[in-house]
């Protein structure tokens, strides 16, 4: 945790506070930053517009509730001066993203913009798929998973109990549009004055488009590249074997690229300065997860009894979700890289064995960051 705090100091924060609700801040010619309201300890969502010649693009969306349709009305008819929206662009599938993409694209009748893998996925989760998950939290394919990760035969009962409570949140996936623009990794969009790169990530989603100005020198960074909080990078029932935490260190290492000197705005906390800081931090924070696990691991261990190495509160019932997808998702890395063997026993659950014989040099117990508090769910 020292070591965090030493390089969060590195990190500089421009603006000390976040606009209010139903108001825009002035970030750069024609980018304009506002905030929705979301429960929890995240607050808020931080969404951003681009100005056009005829209109605005609207940068995520918010959460699909009430409270959020009400301020956008707001913002559309004072902050924008009953200037159209002329594109909704959404960075990735998480429903305080998409929450308002389709309220929008019928209220202006404009395009959605995503990557493929990003609005295909909105698509099969949405309302009337089994939600968020696309049902995966009360099948067989759901039980066998967390059986076999080392959760109690009614840990899925209680998960869709814990599930039903989400939609009165907002956290419900909502209805897509019917149709879309693909953005591509590489694509340049020309809006007002300014072309905006897009540049994908993976790893916290499947296909996470971030927007990079490069004459402006902004990025808008969506959960791909967070200043404080760390996005969660699971995995889930729906793709067991998958292995994110790899296209997610990967990410990283593609975005170290980005000019210093760039201000990053991302979808939680402040903008900041410090990306490339900000970019190691994480890559050495999840290393050093990494190791631990494969400390633990020199006995054979169940995914859930890797919680308290990854995070120190007592965690809810989908706090648990989150953190043992994280757990699942150091360990596929890790047998990615030849360091831990996963056998299945008889008891039904899998053990995660460290086979790395240099292990012994490597390890250094006693220095470790100190587990997060929980992980997020964003
Ligand atoms: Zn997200």
């Amino acid at each position: 945790m020292a070591i965090i705090e030493a390089m969060q100091r590195e990190l500089n924060y421009p603006y000390d506070t976040h606009p209010a609700p139903g108001t825009t801040v002035e970030i750069a010619d024609g980018v304009r930053w506002l905030t929705m309201p979301m429960g929890g300890s995240l607050n808020h969502i931080n969404l951003y517009l681009l100005e056009d010649k005829g209109g605005w693009y609207v940068v995520d969306t918010g959460l699909g509730t009430p409270r959020t349709a009400e301020l956008w009305d707001e913002i559309f008819t004072g902050e924008l001066g009953g200037r159209p929206v002329q594109g909704v662009i959404c960075t990735h599938m998480h429903p305080d993203h998409i929450g308002q993409a389709g309220n929008i694209t019928e209220r202006f009748r404009c395009p959605l913009y995503m990557t493929r893998a990003e609005y295909y996925q909105a698509r099969a989760y949405s309302s009337g798929s089994g939600g968020f998950g696309g049902g995966s939290h009360s099948s067989w394919q759901g039980a066998v998973f967390y059986e076999r990760y080392g959760m109690p035969r009614d840990y899925l009962e209680q998960l869709a109990v814990a599930w039903r409570g989400r939609s009165s949140e907002g956290m419900s996936m909502p209805e897509m549009p019917l149709g879309y623009h693909r953005l591509q990794d590489g694509d340049i969009l020309s809006i007002g004055h300014h072309d905006w790169h897009v540049v994908v990530g993976s790893g916290h989603s499947p296909e996470h488009a971030c927007l990079h100005c490069k004459a402006l020198g902004i990025m808008i960074s969506g959960d791909q590249i967070l200043p404080i909080i760390t996005s969660n990078v699971s995995v889930h029932p729906t793709e067991p074997e998958a292995n994110p935490l790899q296209v997610w260190m990967e990410s990283h290492d593609k975005f170290l690229d980005t000019p210093p000197d760039t201000l990053v705005l991302p979808a939680h906390n402040l903008p900041f300065h410090g990306v490339r800081e900000r970019l190691r931090q994480l890559i050495g924070h999840h290393e050093d997860r990494l190791l631990a696990i494969e400390e633990s691991c020199v006995e054979p261990q169940v995914a859930k009894d890797l919680l308290p190495v990854l995070f120190a509160r007592e965690l809810d019932v989908r706090q648990t979700m989150m953190a043992l997808g994280e757990a699942i998702a150091h360990c596929h890395l890790l047998m990615h890289r030849n360091r831990l063997e996963r056998t299945l026993h008889e008891d039904g659950r899998y053990r995660f064995l460290s086979i790395d014989p240099d292990l012994a040099r490597r390890a250094h117990p006693d220095q470790h960051d100190a587990p997060d508090d929980r992980p997020m769910m964003v």
